[in-house]
C-alpha cells in the first residue's frame, strides 16, 4: 500500500472528457490501483481512459519499490538507523596517575569506546555516501524532467500544436465511442508527429527520458541491487 501517488494534469485532461458517473468510476479505480494495486473492473471508454494513465502509475510505483528494496543494502542505500548515529565523542583520555589495574580496565573500556567511535564514524561516512547517492539520482531525474519541460515548451510554441495535441487526446476516446475510425486516429497521430519532427522533436522527447535504462535513474535495479551507473559516474558529476 502506497501513502500517496501523483495525479498528473494529463489524467485530468483524459478524465474530463467522460460523463460524470464515468469520471467517478475511473477516479475510484485509479485510486484503488495506485494506492492498493487493485486491478480495475472497467470497460469501454472508462477502461480506455484508465489505460492512458496506468503506465505513469506503474512507472512511479516501480521507482518507489526499487528505492524501498535498495534500503536493505545498508551502506549504499536506505535511511541510517538512529542508534548508529554518532551521539558524542567518547572520552579517550587516560589518567596516568591511576594504578595499573585500573588502567588496564580503563584501557579495555577505552578500546571498546574507540571501536564504537570508529563504528560511528563509519556509519556517518555511510550516511554521507547515501546522501551523495540520493543527490546524484535526484539531480539526474531533475535534469531529464527539465529537458522534457523545455521540449514541451518548444512544442507548444509550434503554431497549431496545442490544438492538434488535444485532438489526438480526444481521438483516443472518440475511437472507443465509435465516433472515429482507427485509421483517422492514426492519421491524427501521424500529423502530430510530423509537426513535431519539423521542429526537430518527437513525441518521446516530451516525456522525461531516464539516462539509465537499467534503473530508470532510481539507482536500484529490478532485483534490488544498486545500479552500476552510479559507480561509472564520478560522484554527482555526469
Ligand atoms: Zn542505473
Amino acid at each position: 500500500m502506497r501513502e500517496s501517488f501523483i495525479f498528473y494534469a494529463s489524467f485530468y485532461e483524459a478524465i474530463k472528457e467522460l460523463a460524470d458517473n464515468s469520471q467517478l468510476a475511473v477516479l475510484r479505480a485509479l485510486i484503488a490501483y495506485a494506492v492498493c494495486g487493485e486491478e480495475p473492473q472497467l470497460s469501454g471508454a472508462e477502461r480506455a481512459v484508465f489505460l492512458l494513465m496506468k503506465p505513469q502509475i506503474d512507472a512511479n510505483n516501480r521507482r518507489y519499490e526499487n528505492g524501498k528494496r535498495g534500503g536493505k543494502f545498508g551502506i549504499l542505500g536506505g535511511r541510517p538507523k538512529k542508534e548508529e548515529n554518532p551521539t558524542k565523542t567518547p572520552n579517550v583520555n587516560v589518567n596516568e596517575n591511576e594504578n595499573v589495574n585500573e588502567n588496564k580496565i580503563k584501557e579495555s573500556k577505552n578500546k571498546k569506546e574507540r571501536r564504537s567511535a570508529r563504528a560511528s564514524r563509519r556509519s556517518a561516512d555511510a550516511a554521507d555516501a547515501r546522501a551523495d547517492r540520493e543527490r546524484f539520482y535526484s539531480l539526474r531525474q531533475q535534469k531529464s524532467e527539465a529537458a522534457a519541460r523545455r521540449n514541451q515548451k518548444r512544442a507548444e510554441a509550434i503554431p497549431g500544436y496545442l490544438q492538434l495535441a488535444q485532438r489526438v487526446r480526444r481521438g483516443v476516446l472518440e475511437v472507443v465511442k465509435g465516433r472515429l475510425s482507427e485509421e483517422a486516429q492514426a492519421a491524427q497521430v501521424a500529423e502530430l508527429e510530423e509537426l513535431l519532427k519539423r521542429a526537430g522533436l518527437s513525441r518521446a522527447d516530451l516525456e522525461p527520458v531516464p539516462i539509465c535504462k537499467q534503473c530508470s535513474d532510481s539507482g536500484w535495479k529490478e532485483d534490488g541491487r544498486p545500479c552500476e551507473c552510479y559507480k561509472n559516474s564520478p560522484c554527482g558529476v555526469e
